[in-house]
């Protein structure tokens, strides 16, 4: 499993980041599977340097705040109005109502919305696309939210990748990266500010739930251009024993 960081910035877009979205790939049956978690501010164009984005298998958004979704906007124009066609539909998994919500962000009437160009899919169950088994779980988030867990292969061949979306501390992320090849870690707060309860993570926060949860390696994102990320990275880093890094725009991590 690959994925690449296509925007980290936490909470807007910053100087050198698109806000969040991650690229998420497979080889499977002859093919390259493509999944992006995420499509905020600025993502689209960022993600046209990774792949073609009329060849996503499917999006999968965390929650509906704009930095995590409000480039589905420009990619609707993209397949729909694209000049070789308007494009098959490709599935799109969110919390309920994230059709009457894109709908809403681009102006359209809600019915059709996007619905012909997009299968909407609410998070409940765990789920498949092409070789990845996703297992979604709901976070603590003022908005109704979810982290995920994707795998990928069996045996000792299995992989996993975990994604914490938005989300105040909560124990849902011990399970949901627990033992994870990677867990990629939202952290907006610095420790020690006044931070509001049931909204992000501490850079502390984040190097503890990846402690505890004993996944083999971190990735500090989401932290917002408002604040230093060397700062938040550092508490991380200090509360977390494996390799850590902090997220930027364009970095690679083969699992
Ligand atoms: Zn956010
Ligand atoms: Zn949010």
């Amino acid at each position: 499993m690959k994925l690449t960081v296509v925007g980290c910035s936490g909470s807007y877009p910053g100087p050198d980041s698109a806000a969040s979205c991650y690229l998420v790939q497979e080889e499977h049956e002859g093919r390259l599977w493509s999944l992006v978690l995420d499509m905020g501010n600025g993502a689209l164009g960022a993600l046209q340097r990774y792949v073609d984005p009329l060849a996503l298998d499917a999006v999968l958004l965390s929650h509906l705040h704009a930095d995590h979704c409000v480039d589905m906007t420009s990619y609707y124009v993209l397949r729909k109005y694209h000049p070789t066609g308007a494009q098959p539909k490709i599935p799109v998994w969110g919390p309920k109502r994230t059709a009457r919500r894109l709908a809403r962000a681009y102006d359209l009437p809600r019915k059709p919305g996007m619905e012909e160009e997009f299968e909407f899919h609410r998070y409940k169950e765990p789920f498949r696309v092409g070789p990845f088994a996703i297992t979604p779980y709901e976070v603590d988030h003022p908005v109704p939210a979810y982290g995920m867990r994707i795998t990928t292969g069996e045996g000792e061949q299995t992989r996993v990748l975990a994604y914490s979306g938005d989300t105040g501390p909560t124990d849902t992320l011990l399970e949901m990266a627990q033992d994870a090849d990677l867990f990629l870690v939202e952290a907006s707060f610095r420790h020690g500010d006044d931070n509001p309860p049931s909204l992000h993570l501490t850079g502390r926060e984040a190097g503890e739930y990846a402690a505890k949860a004993g996944a083999k390696r971190a990735v500090v994102t989401h932290v917002p251009p408002w604040h230093d990320p060397d700062g938040i990275f550092a508490e991380a880093r200090a509360a977390y024993d494996g390799p850590i890094e902090l997220a930027v725009a364009g970095a690679v991590y083969d699992l």
